[in-house]
């Protein structure tokens, strides 16, 4: 049925870069035999879900967007796809995105963008719009997407639906092809709340194939969210981050932001308000980090080992094949970054631009330290403005940026992050992002739940 709709819309919607009608219907069938068998089977067995195509999925080609990977079959599963696999999980096929994971919009796919199910004149955020719009428009009821900057929590927003952010290190990074390697995070897309927790119990936990995971078990996010479902929430103290009550955000956002405070208190929810002064920072440290570790992360495609190579006719140099190939292979955002990364980590400038954010990053863990001594999850709006005309920031880097202003500061810090439905504005989805503490990724489930 998820492939007959997948064929029905995606001439409208664009959330696939690649359908893999036979491997679905083998792992379904497979999910039947076993179950056939009277075997145990997960809880998710036979659920069908779309993999953004930043994730190695062995045999099924994976491009991360870019032209540069074009062609390539990975030799290998992430453990992300594992996971799934081992669960039962159905993988319909790769969502699009922005290239390398870069943008806030899809729209710098190098295969074209994705479009809103809402409305399809606008993007359905990034860089995981693909995976997002995937599940709005009901071609598949989970998805998986990848948070650096907002990649999950962002394109929830805007497509109504629901995207959590794990903490950094709860979910593996093996096999997925590195943006930032000390920001990405895999995680859970879907429509409910609960439907996130099951997925994020299945692919999170320890993975000793990434130095960076965290040697312990996935706190009870499906017991949370069950909990939080009941709507109770007496004795949780929301924290309200007062830099990010409204400064940047579209009037419709903050009311369904204050809307969805009042929900969240008739619940029983106590409220105390915060002050994060560095959080101000966070965007343009994020700016200074994310290229920097891009920069190094991307050398890796040199038109030798993998995918795309150009001018390699024996009437150029080793160098200027690889010069060729990066120049044909990248797109324009993927250059910005390299090369203002490259810029920040070189000597002379390396302690003026990249050591001074790792200290704003410092003062922006201390900031989220201080405020989870008086409150258990922080909220603000995901992102300051809804899903915006296709076209309409692609022109000016600044504005595209200015979407993750409320996502980046848990990504600095590691800790988990939700974006829960919130109401509309002018018809078009708003989502509140719930903050917590690393490793209490089930508080962050509760409060979400409930508020649905
Ligand atoms: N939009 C942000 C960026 O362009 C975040 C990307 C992400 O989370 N992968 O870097």
């Amino acid at each position: 049925a998820h492939l007959d709709r997948v064929a029905a819309v995606e001439a409208k919607v664009n959330a696939f870069l690649h359908v893999d009608r036979d491997g679905a219907l083998e792992a379904a069938k497979a999910v039947d035999a076993k179950r056939a068998k009277g075997e145990e089977v997960g809880p998710l067995a036979g659920v069908p879900i779309a993999v953004k195509d930043v994730i190695t999925t062995k045999g099924v080609p994976t491009t991360a967007g870019s032209k540069i990977l074009e062609g390539w079959r990975p030799p290998y599963d992430a453990t992300i796809t594992t996971r799934l696999r081992a669960a039962g999980l159905v993988m319909l096929g790769k969502t699009n995105m922005d290239e390398f994971a870069m943008g806030s919009s899809t729209e710098y796919s190098a295969y074209g963008p994705t479009y809103n199910p809402w409305d399809t004149s606008r993007i359905p955020g990034g860089s995981g719009g693909g995976s997002a719009a995937a599940v709005a428009a009901y071609e598949a009821p989970l998805a998986i997407g990848t948070d650096t900057g907002g990649s999950i929590r962002q394109p929830a927003a805007v497509t109504g639906t629901v995207g959590a952010k794990p903490t950094y290190g709860g979910t593996s990074r093996y096999g997925l092809i590195a943006f930032s390697s000390s920001l990405d995070t895999p995680g859970p897309c879907a429509r409910t709340v609960e439907d996130a927790a099951l997925l994020h119990a299945v692919i999170g936990g320890h993975d000793p194939m990434d130095s960076t995971s965290i040697p312990q078990p996935v706190p009870d996010v499906v017991g949370a969210a069950r909990l939080g479902a009941t709507g109770d929430l007496s004795g949780v103290r929301l924290g309200l981050v007062k830099e990010f009550a409204g400064e940047g955000a579209e009037p419709g956002v903050v009311a369904a932001y204050r809307e969805s405070i009042e929900a969240l208190v008739k619940l029983g929810a106590e409220v105390v308000e915060v002050s994060c002064p560095s959080f101000k920072f966070a965007l343009p440290a994020y700016y200074l980090i994310a290229p920097s570790e891009c920069s190094s992360n991307l050398a890796r495609f040199d038109g030798v080992r993998y995918g795309l190579r150009t001018g390699d006719n024996g009437e150029h140099s080793l160098e200027e094949v690889m010069s060729l190939t990066r120049d044909a292979g990248f797109g324009p955002e993927v250059k910005r970054r390299v090369i203002l990364g490259t810029y920040a980590l070189s000597a002379g400038y390396y302690d003026a631009y990249y050591g001074q954010a790792q200290k704003v990053r410092t003062l922006i863990t201390r900031d989220f330290q201080a405020a989870f001594g008086v409150a258990d999850v922080l909220v603000a709006p995901t992102t300051p403005f809804v899903a915006f005309p296709l076209g309409s920031r692609t022109s000016d880097p600044y504005q595209m940026y200015l979407a993750d202003l409320y996502t980046i500061p848990s990504n600095l810090y590691g800790g988990p992050a939700i974006s829960v439905p919130s109401g509309l504005s002018e018809g078009l989805p708003v989502g509140l992002q719930i903050m917590a503490p690393t490793m209490a990724d089930d508080r962050m489930y509760r409060v979400a739940a409930a508020l649905e």
